[in-house]
């Protein structure tokens, strides 16, 4: 009998976009041997080169992780469904209690304003006043002002959070107004800092606003989550993810981890308290994904509304944490994907052997990391360099009509919006498998959105044995946008 195989939205290009495939065995190596056979882009994907399973993905039978059971001989029996959940740049409940000191609550008080204003929240069991008041005394630093942060962010400052930080080193760029709701027009190239600072003035003058107008590095991050009852990770690189991670733990400070991929929400609570067993990011995701493997949300887009919600229940996270009120997600992952209407919930363990936060632990401070190496950001040096050429160059040869091959690595959805009628379209989880469909006696361009995924593209077939020449079109699509043919008015 078939067994459910629920795929993470993160691995969907390499199994046909279904969110749900099926596959033989009775048991976890069984399942993924199926899968492979199947789906022959995600063997490259779930396994390395010497056949291990890689650290950057978590397979679950049901809501339990496959580590806390018997690992890949997990028997997997009729009606049971295993769940692939790769990082996203993402028990039994535990008894919540306020990381909000009571001798800081206390001095809190109310003016009538206060008291009709947060009237709603008095009268909840779950608040009353005095979670009013430790949500007055809270000190929350979000990191990340993408769409999640920025809807934390409103959430708390509506809920009556005392003091926030706002950590991010961007620029107002035009896709951030589709995405973020509190953007304008009006707040083009202004730091995403003070427009989130002003939009939190205009809901509550009397929250507290800090402003981080610089990006998260080894030297100042620990410093600045220290300042903090709690963080809320919203950041977009597994560089500032696993910073924050090791800072938050270092500095003993609770982090609320929220991510999206495309229409998938990651959430989870750690609690980073020695005391517990709560796990942190090492202990669920012990690396990254290789360079470039997994597009960022910037590449595949974000459907609208889905930021929203996961910035809601972020922000209920946070509030839960500092009023000690209902169950939160410590030692849990959430997934939910509302355009597939799925949720799902998994438990997470703490990982004995984490480098981090485990038995023998190997980071000893953030300072001793070299996060560009841990994250694979650095060309390795056996690494032969991607050549490049530039827009100009390529349109220099198709008007020349110069022999040669155009392959649009994006996925379909991508090639929608901006199209080079010129170019075969090749979606990069299935380049090995159609690499006969090239010429190796002409060079081959190849291309995406921003010229990333190319050069990923072009290291995948010279691992494939492909040996015609390959050229990464520098800046991708977006280096193209004003692109004008001679002979025509525009390309899209
Ligand atoms: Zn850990």
């Amino acid at each position: 009998m078939a067994t459910d195989v629920y795929v993470s939205a993160t691995l969907r290009m390499f199994t046909g976009r279904e969110p749900v495939i099926q596959a033989d065995g009775t048991s976890v190596c069984e399942i993924l041997r199926s899968v492979a056979a199947g789906h022959d882009d995600i063997k490259r994907i779930l396994f390395a080169e010497e056949g291990n399973l890689r650290d950057f993905v978590r397979i679950f039978v049901n809501n339990t992780e496959i580590r806390g059971l018997q690992g890949l001989d997990t028997p997997v029996k009729p009606g049971d469904t295993v769940y692939l959940i790769p990082a996203v740049a993402g028990g039994a409940p535990k008894k919540n209690t306020s990381v909000i000191p009571a001798e800081r609550s206390s001095e809190v008080s109310f003016s009538d304003k206060d008291l009709e204003r947060y009237a709603g929240h008095f009268l909840l069991k779950e608040t009353g006043v005095k979670g009013q008041k430790r949500i007055r005394a809270a000190r929350v630093l979000i990191a990340g002002l993408g769409p999640i942060g920025v809807e934390t962010a409103s959430i708390l400052a509506s809920a009556g959070v005392g003091t926030i930080g706002l950590w991010d080193h961007r620029k107002t760029e035009l896709p951030d107004i589709k995405n973020l709701i509190a953007f304008t027009e009006r707040d083009l190239k202004r730091p995403r800092t003070a427009v989130v600072k002003d939009r939190i003035r205009n809901i509550c003058r009397e929250t507290e606003v800090s402003v981080f107008d610089y990006e998260i590095t080894s030297d100042n991050a620990e410093e600045t989550v220290s300042g903090y009852d709690l963080v809320v990770d919203c950041t977009d690189s597994f560089k500032s993810r696993y910073l924050i991670n090791d800072a938050c733990f270092f500095a003993a400070v609770p982090c609320v981890f929220a991510s999206l991929y495309h229409t998938e929400g990651r959430l989870t609570v750690f609690k980073n308290d020695r005391s517990t067993q709560s796990p942190c990011l090492r202990c669920l995701f012990p690396a990254p994904p290789e360079r470039n493997l997994v597009p960022t949300c910037s590449q595949t887009g974000i459907f609208s509304g889905v930021p929203s919600i996961i910035g809601g229940y972020a922000a209920c996270e946070v509030l839960k944490l500092i009023t000690g009120s209902g169950s939160t997600l410590e030692g849990k992952l959430l997934s939910i994907d509302p355009l597939n209407l799925t949720t799902h919930v998994f438990n997470v363990d703490r990982n004995c052997s984490c480098a981090l936060c485990g038995e023998s632990p190997s980071v000893r401070s953030v300072q001793a990391v070299d996060y560009y190496d841990f994250c694979n950001l650095r060309e390795p040096d056996d690494t032969p360099p991607v050549e490049s050429i530039t827009v100009e160059e390529l349109v220099r040869r198709i008007e020349n009509h110069e022999p040669l091959t155009l392959v649009d690595v994006r996925e379909p959805h991508e090639r929608a919006v901006h199209r080079f009628k010129q170019a075969v379209a090749i979606p990069i989880g299935q380049l090995v498998r159609r690499k006969k469909e090239l010429n190796p006696d002409v060079d081959t361009i190849f291309l995406c959105k921003e010229g990333k995924r190319s050069i990923l593209a072009i290291n995948t077939l010279r691992e494939a044995s492909y040996t015609g020449p390959m050229y990464n079109l520098k800046g991708g699509l977006d280096a193209a946008k004003d692109l004008v043919f001679s002979d025509e008015a525009g390309w899209l």
